[in-house]
């Protein structure tokens, strides 16, 4: 919060650098938007030449034919005459007839002007040793001749006032001497006699002259322009009634006659008809030329190289009025607005757009402050504010850029330090630490390049690092989880998933919670307890089994995972608020400890108690035979008691030690495919003796489209011998047994059926537990271990099946073994 903060300090700072730059060029470096206006002109181009605006030059082909300037006035007056037989609407005569000439030649040109009426002439200020003050001079009007002045139309000044680079951009128009006599512009005057305005139909208001139906905008008095007025003495600007002149094009624009062709009457008097007319100098030898911002050096005479004379000015000024094309500024105050806009548009470029686009932006601020001073210059006559709008975008981008690249340095030595700073102490020797503290120690600044190398050299040890911890975690028997404090799960590793038997990216992003319940290996509620005791810091942990598609024992222990070293999150502003971050959940597979602890029980069961009643049994019989005197025939039923319960005792045991050994996994199952129908005739034939003794009749039903089977032959034989015999053995005599395999969907059915004692309900459940034996057959003479149904119970599930039964007690129990024969036996051997 707080970097953000500064930034928009910094960002503040480089808007005022930005309007700072704006207003020294805007105040102190005028030369810029002259130039900005004389590129304007140039990309505008020509207008179309009005062709009610006529010249009549002086020209250099006129001296040539008539004779050196000034001539005698007759020949102008002559000239005018041609020209008012054409009755045009106005005659500018741009000469000054200040002195008198030959009486005679004045009075024909007085006579002209007068015949005219319509004739405009020029006047001009004039510097004079004062009347009233001797010694001192003043500034008066040059009028023309009183017998001109008396017969024309009317008088306009003259003058033209550059700007300081030389440029003609603005005429005065209006203009006073000492005593406040004043004139009209000359262009202005010309069309008010060719509009026949009236002469006090005027108005002078802020920045409008209303003349006729004209409101002509007028500029606000420039440095520049002040500066030259007052470099000319005398001259007293009652109003600056400035003008920017619209010129047409560079000189030449204007259709235009030599003098001479208008005397020799090649030029027809028509031509004059209803036009303004302005009659002047314009050859560069009679000196009254001015620069126009077309004036620039290019190879074609009409676009550039020559100045223009001052009648053509006159034109101009014309038609600029005449059109209504004068040109204007903004107000100035939204002149510095518009240039200050740039900034904040240059700004939002920088901060939001990268490489590219930032570049594109960047031509798009440029392109729209160039074509929108085009735009409003061609259309709108407006002059917008270009020298400080490209100035602002230039004070701004590298001011932005520099911020911008001052910001990312800073930060990145910031985050290089912490970095540095967690990486400390983590798994490397004392030459790591040397070398680190050479590279990183130091607070002095360093160039980009030492710090992208130190990015390089800290990302390299986080990889390290990073891959240290999962090849611990991934590494680690136990199954790892982490979920967050809303329980999404966020981490997994491999065990965690094998035990799960999920992939892990599958589990990502779960809730656990769910996944949990789904399992059925809690309950919500009593998930949701645990899980909030442990976010309040406690740890937990408990033991849970899952039976498919083996049983498994697992512990699972939780425990809170907290925010970490606090050292260094105070360093570095790490929230501490909550310091239980997450909780890791571990779950260890405790299945073989399980099994181990039965094995001792069981062990324990056999020698404490299976074993020592044939043992005492044998103790006891021996030790009568041993101390009394037994009848033959008495010793010898002990002796065969002895040796019964010794076959017993030999019995249990390796029974005992065949079921541990599959129990355990020690003894390997040799698998080869087999003919079921074998391997049931044969285990029939070695009961068959057995089973003849008690009249036991054992129908085998053949089947002659069983699958092949893949199976341990020894094994599978001796369950099904262990099934075939307790049949027999809980069978009355004189009954039968039927042994028959059949094939369902995909396991095969060994069926074993016999019409014996059977099996009460409450016992169905635990006759395939170890040493159990029915009450019945334990007091019975019947001999047997209680080993032989949970030995079948553990081929059949190292088989990948099962065992079943039914029975009805005094009508017959059904033994049957399920296996599987397709894909879910090859899964198994795998295994
Ligand atoms: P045992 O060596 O006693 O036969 P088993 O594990 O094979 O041990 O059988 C456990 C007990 O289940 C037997 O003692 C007997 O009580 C009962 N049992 C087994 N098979 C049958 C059967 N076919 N009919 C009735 N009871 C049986």
């Amino acid at each position: 919060m707080r970097r953000r903060k500064f930034n928009w300090l910094r960002i503040g700072a480089i808007w005022i650098a930005g309007a700072a730059a704006i207003l020294i060029v805007s105040f102190f470096v005028p030369t810029l938007q002259n130039a900005s206006i004389n590129m304007l002109f140039r990309l505008r181009g020509e207008l179309p030449a009005p062709d009610d605006i006529v010249l009549v030059a002086i020209d250099d082909a006129s001296l040539q034919r008539i004779g050196k300037y000034p001539w005698s006035r007759q020949i102008t007056a002559e000239g005018l005459d041609k020209i008012t037989a054409g009755e045009p609407k106005a005659v500018g005569l741009d000469i000054i007839y200040a002195e008198e000439s030959e009486p005679e030649d004045d009075q024909h040109l007085a006579e002209a002007i007068g015949k005219n009426r319509r004739v405009v002439l020029p006047v001009q200020l004039f510097e004079t040793e004062s009347e009233t003050v001797p010694g001192q001079t003043e500034i008066i009007w040059l009028l023309p001749l009183t017998e001109f002045g008396e017969v024309a139309a009317g008088k306009g000044h003259a003058h033209a006032a550059p700007d300081v680079d030389g440029t003609l951009r603005s005429i005065q128009l209006s203009k006073a001497d000492d005593k406040g006599n004043r004139f009209w512009a000359f262009g202005l005057e010309i069309l008010r006699v060719a509009e026949q305005i009236s002469p006090g139909d005027f108005e002078e208001n802020q920045g409008v002259l209303r003349f006729g139906t004209y409101a002509i905008t007028l500029v606000r008095e420039t440095a520049a322009a002040a500066e030259t007025a007052e470099k000319i003495p005398g001259v007293t600007v009652v109003r600056s009634n400035e003008m920017l002149i619209n010129y047409v094009g560079a000189t030449k624009s204007f259709r235009q006659y030599s003098f001479a062709d208008v005397l020799s009457g090649a030029v027809s008097p028509e031509t004059f008809r209803d036009k303004i007319v302005l009659v002047g100098a314009t050859s560069p030898t009679l000196g009254d030329i001015q620069v126009t911002p077309f004036m620039h050096y290019a190879s074609e005479e009409r676009q550039g190289g020559q100045a223009m004379p001052g009648v053509e000015v006159h034109a101009n000024v014309i038609n600029t009025i005449k059109s209504r094309i004068w040109l204007g500024f903004l107000p100035g105050f939204w002149n510095l607005a518009l240039a200050f806009l740039i900034i904040p548009a240059t700004t939002l470029a920088v901060k939001f757009l990268d490489g590219w686009r930032q570049i594109v932006a960047f031509a798009v601020i440029l392109t729209a402050i160039v074509a929108g001073a085009i735009i409003a210059f061609n259309h709108y006559f407006l002059i917008l504010p270009l020298p400080e709008m490209l100035t602002a975008f230039l004070a701004a981008v590298p001011l932005l850029l520099l911020d911008r690249s001052l910001a990312a340095s800073r930060d990145l030595d910031a985050k290089l330090h912490m970095l540095s700073e967690v990486q400390k102490g983590f798994l490397l020797d004392e030459n790591d630490k040397k070398d680190r503290q050479n590279r990183l120690g130091a607070i002095v600044p360093r160039n980009l390049e030492w710090k992208l190398e130190a990015v390089d050299d800290i990302t390299a040890r986080l990889l390290t690092r990073m891959s240290f911890i999962n090849r611990v975690l991934s590494g680690m028997t136990d199954g790892v989880l982490v979920a967050d404090t809303r329980n999404r799960i966020v981490f997994v590793n491999e065990n965690f998933s094998r035990l799960a038997l999920i992939e892990a990216k599958n589990l990502l992003g779960q809730d656990f919670i769910e996944f949990s319940v789904r399992r059925k290996i809690f309950s919500e509620k009593e998930l949701r307890d645990t899980l909030e005791s442990v976010l309040s810091g406690k740890n937990y942990e408990t033991e849970f089994e899952i039976a498919a598609p083996q049983t498994k024992h697992f512990l699972i222990r939780f425990s809170p995972v907290t925010a970490g070293d606090d050292a260094l999150s105070e360093r570095f502003g790490f929230s501490t608020e909550t310091p239980v971050i997450g909780i890791l959940i571990m779950l260890a597979d405790i299945t073989e400890q399980r099994e181990l602890d039965r094995l001792k029980a069981e062990t324990l069961q056999l020698v404490s108690h299976e074993l020592r009643s044939p043992l005492t049994s044998i103790q006891g019989l021996s030790d009568v035979l041993r101390k009394f005197p037994v009848s033959e025939s008495e010793s010898q039923e002990m002796l065969d008691t002895i040796h019964a319960e010794a076959v017993r005792l030999n019995e249990m045991i390796s029974r005992f030690l065949d079921v541990k050994r599959l129990e355990s996994g020690n003894q390997e199952l040799q698998f080869s495919e087999i003919d079921v129908e074998n391997l049931l005739a044969q285990s029939v034939s070695s009961i068959s003796p057995t089973a003849a003794e008690k009249q036991i009749e054992i129908r085998h039903k053949t089947n002659s489209s069983l699958p092949v089977l893949r199976a341990d032959s020894p094994l599978l034989a001796q369950a099904v011998v262990n099934l075939l015999s307790n049949a027999v053995k809980y069978s009355p005599t004189e009954t039968f047994i039927t042994v028959e395999a059949l094939k369902a969907d995909s396991e095969l059915k060994i069926i074993i059926k016999d019409n014996g004692y059977g099996i009460p309900p409450e016992s169905l459940e635990r006759i395939f537990d170890k040493f159990y034996r029915l009450n019945r057959d334990e007091t019975s003479e019947t001999i047997g271990t209680g080993l032989g149904l949970s030995f079948v119970k553990e081929v059949a599930e190292k088989h990948g099946g099962r065992v079943s039964v039914e029975s009805e007690e005094n009508i017959g129990s059904t033994f049957t073994l399920h296996l599987p024969y397709r894909e879910n036996l090859s899964h198994y051997e795998n295994k």
